[in-house]
């Protein structure tokens, strides 16, 4: 069946479900926003999303994979040359 074009988009979430008069019918949800998480420790980056721009998604610094704590850890590790 066609849809409303705003809900054929893959922003929406759809989920099939039962109505009382035993009909299927699509249910349209908005996604999540999913906060990014670091490579290493697991915890939410500051400043970035799982929506919207390049920018938005992921900090424009160096490491964008990783929290801040742990880019300072790297970076201290490197020059130190792990000895
Ligand atoms: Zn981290």
């Amino acid at each position: 069946m066609m849809v409303r074009p705003m809900l054929r988009a893959r922003s929406k979430t759809r989920k099939r479900t039962r109505t009382p008069g035993g009909k299927l019918k699509t249910h349209y949800k908005k996604r999540n926003n999913v906060k990014r998480k670091c490579k290493i420790c697991g915890k939410p980056i500051h400043g970035a999303s799982s929506r919207g721009s390049k920018s938005q998604k992921r900090p424009s610094r160096t490491m964008p994979e990783l929290c801040a704590r742990c880019m300072r850890k790297e970076i201290i590790a490197k020059v130190r040359g792990g000895a």
